[in-house]
C-alpha cells in the first residue's frame, strides 16, 4: 500500500513540475508576443507626504491582460522575464512609455510629479542603463528628473562597481533612486550608509503587521535609521487609517497604499491632473 501511495505522489509531483514548466514557457512566449502586439499597460499609483497628505509622486506598475493567458500578475511575469533575459527589454518598454506619457502631459500644460519606474534585478549592474534612460528622455524631450527609479535591496547590494556608477550618474541628474521592498532582503546596514540612494521603501509585509509589537519596533527602528543616514523613508501598502497614523507618528515621510489611492489607469491619472 505504501509503495502505491508513493508512486501516486511521485506521479502527482511530476505532473506538478510539468504544469509549472509549461506555464513558465507559455508566459515567456506570451511576454514576447505582448511586446510585439503592445499588450502591456501601465498603472500609476500615487505617493503622498504623510505630514499633509500632499501628492509627491507616482509609481509605474505593469499590467498585462492577455487574450490567451488571461491576466498575469506582474510579480509572476517579471520573475520569469528576469530568468529568461527579458528584464531589460521590459524595463525599456516601461521607461519609454513613462517618458512618452510625461511628454504628452507636459504638452497639455500639466507638470506631473516624478513617476518612479521599477528596474529589474540585473539591470542596475549594466553600464547601458543610464544611457538607455538618457536616450528615452532625449527622444521624448522630457527632463530626466521627471522620473525616479526603484530597485530591490538585493539588486542594490550586488558587488558590481557598475551599480554604484549608475547610482552616482542618476543622482547627478536629479533622478532619485529608491530601495524597494526594504527589510525583506539581506542588506548590510554599513553598506546602505554609503549607497547613493534617496529613499527607502519599507515593504508592505511590515506595514500590515504593525499591530505586532516586534514588527512595530522594527519599523520604528527602520525609520529612525533611515533618518540617521539622511534617507527619506516611505511605507508601502498602507491600507488603514490606523496604520497611516502610527507611521506618521513614527516620523515616516511618505506613504503609498489603498488608504490613499490604488494603482490607476493613465486616463484616471490624467483626469486627476486636470
Ligand atoms: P512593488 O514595486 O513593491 O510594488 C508594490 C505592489 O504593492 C504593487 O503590486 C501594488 O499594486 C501593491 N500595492 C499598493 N498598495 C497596496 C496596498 O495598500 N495593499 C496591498 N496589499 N498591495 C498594495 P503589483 O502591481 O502587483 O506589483 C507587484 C510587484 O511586481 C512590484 O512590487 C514589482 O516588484 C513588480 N513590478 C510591477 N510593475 C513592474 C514594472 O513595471 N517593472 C518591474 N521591473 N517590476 C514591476
Ligand atoms: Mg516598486
Ligand atoms: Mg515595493
Ligand atoms: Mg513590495
Amino acid at each position: 500500500f505504501e509503495a502505491k501511495a508513493n508512486n501516486q505522489s511521485i506521479r502527482l509531483f511530476h505532473q506538478d513540475i510539468h504544469h509549472h514548466l509549461t506555464r513558465s514557457l507559455e508566459i515567456e512566449q506570451g511576454i514576447k508576443r505582448a511586446l510585439e502586439q503592445d499588450l502591456f499597460e501601465l498603472a500609476l499609483q500615487p505617493k503622498f507626504m504623510l505630514e499633509d497628505m500632499s501628492l509627491c509622486g507616482y509609481e509605474a506598475l505593469l499590467r498585462w491582460h492577455d487574450p490567451i493567458l488571461g491576466t498575469v500578475r506582474p510579480d509572476v511575469f517579471i520573475a520569469i522575464a528576469e530568468r529568461v533575459n527579458l528584464g531589460k527589454v521590459l524595463d525599456a518598454w516601461v521607461l519609454n512609455k513613462v517618458f512618452e506619457q510625461i511628454h504628452l502631459w507636459r504638452q497639455q500644460g500639466y507638470d506631473p510629479k516624478p513617476v518612479a519606474v521599477n528596474i529589474t534585478a540585473n539591470h542596475f549592474a549594466d553600464a547601458g542603463l543610464f544611457k538607455l534612460v538618457q536616450l528615452c528622455a532625449r527622444t521624448h524631450e522630457v527632463p530626466l528628473d521627471c522620473i525616479a527609479l526603484e530597485i530591490t535591496e538585493g539588486a542594490a547590494m550586488g558587488n558590481s562597481p557598475v551599480i554604484i556608477d549608475n547610482l552616482r550618474a542618476f543622482r547627478q541628474q536629479g533622478v532619485k533612486v529608491a530601495i524597494d521592498d526594504f527589510g525583506t532582503g539581506y542588506s548590510s546596514l554599513g553598506y546602505l550608509k554609503d549607497l547613493p540612494v534617496a529613499l527607502l521603501k519599507i515593504d508592505k509585509v511590515f506595514v500590515q503587521e504593525l499591530e505586532n509589537s516586534r514588527t512595530y519596533g522594527l519599523v520604528n527602528a527602520m525609520i529612525a535609521m533611515a533618518d540617521a543616514v539622511g534617507l527619506e523613508v516611505l511605507a508601502e501598502g498602507i491600507e488603514t487609517e490606523r496604520q497611516r497614523d502610527i507611521l506618521k507618528r513614527m516620523g515616516c515621510d511618505q506613504g503609498q497604499g489603498y488608504v490613499y489611492a490604488k494603482p490607476m489607469s493613465l486616463k484616471e491619472i490624467e483626469k486627476s491632473l486636470a
